[in-house]
C-alpha cells in the first residue's frame, strides 16, 4: 500500500504560470512602496545591505536607498537570482497572501484527491524547489481554502536537488518509510527518474503545456483516483 503521496507543486498541483504571472508581477508592483515603508525593518535593512554589497563588489558604486530599489527592479526584469531580492519578494508575498490580494493556485482536482488519500489512511507530502515557507503560503491561502491541515510533510531543496536520487532517499528516511511505500507526482521527467531510481513509484502529471514523456502519465488526479 502507498503510505505517502508526494507532490511537486509547479506544473503538478499548481499552474506553472502562477509564479510568473501572479507572484512576480505583484512583487514588482509593490516593491518600491514596500521598501520605503519598511526601511527600518531588520529583514529589509539586511536585504538592502546585501544588494549594496553586491553592487559595491561588481560596480564599485555606493547606492542610496532609491538606487537600491532601482537595482532590485532591474534585477526582477533581468531575472537575476539574488538573496536580497528573494528575501524582499518573500516579505511582499507574505503581505499579499494575508491581505487576500491573490490566492495560491491549485488545480481543481487537487483537493478531491487529497481528501481521497486521507480517507484511505495515507499521508500527503510536498517536495518543491520553492521554500517550505512559500509552499505553506500557497496551500494555506489557496483558491480551495486552507489545505495545510491535510499535508503532513514539506520538503524543499534543503534535502537536495529534485533531480538527485539521494534527495528521495532522504525523504524516505525522514518519513521513516521505505521508498516503495511512497508515490511521487511531477511534471518533470528528470525528477521522476531520480525518484524511481530511489525506489519510489512515480506518475507523470501532464497538465496543459506539459510535454509527454516515456513515463506513465495522467492529465489530472481524477484519473489516478480510480486506482486508489
Ligand atoms: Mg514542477
Amino acid at each position: 500500500m502507498i503510505k505517502l503521496f508526494l507532490f511537486d507543486i509547479e506544473g503538478t498541483t499548481t499552474d506553472i504560470n502562477f509564479v510568473h504571472q501572479v507572484l512576480f508581477p505583484y512583487a514588482e508592483k509593490c516593491l518600491k512602496e514596500y521598501v520605503l515603508n519598511h526601511q527600518d525593518h531588520p529583514e529589509v535593512i539586511k536585504a538592502c545591505e546585501s544588494v549594496k554589497a553586491t553592487v559595491r563588489e561588481e560596480e564599485g558604486k555606493e547606492l542610496d536607498l532609491n538606487e537600491v530599489i532601482e537595482k532590485l527592479l532591474h534585477w526582477i526584469k533581468t531575472d537575476r537570482k539574488h538573496g536580497g531580492l528573494k528575501e524582499i519578494q518573500g516579505l511582499i508575498w507574505d503581505v499579499g497572501y494575508m491581505k487576500n490580494d491573490f490566492k495560491g493556485h491549485v488545480y481543481e482536482d487537487v483537493k478531491p484527491f487529497f481528501l481521497k488519500i486521507l480517507d484511505k489512511g495515507s499521508k500527503i507530502g510536498i517536495y518543491s524547489s520553492g521554500s517550505v515557507h512559500a509552499q505553506k503560503l500557497i496551500f494555506g491561502y489557496s483558491v480551495e481554502g486552507d489545505l495545510t491541515p491535510m499535508i503532513s510533510y514539506y520538503f524543499d531543496t534543503k534535502v537536495g536537488g529534485k533531480r538527485e536520487k539521494s534527495s528521495y532517499q532522504k525523504i524516505a528516511h525522514e518519513t521513516q518509510l521505505s521508498p516503495a511505500q511512497i508515490h511521487f507526482f511531477s511534471d518533470v521527467p528528470e525528477e521522476l527518474e531520480a525518484a524511481r531510481e530511489a525506489g519510489m513509484g512515480v506518475t507523470h502529471i501532464v497538465r496543459p503545456g506539459t510535454k509527454p514523456s516515456s513515463f506513465e502519465g495522467v492529465a489530472d488526479f481524477r484519473v489516478f483516483m480510480s486506482f486508489l
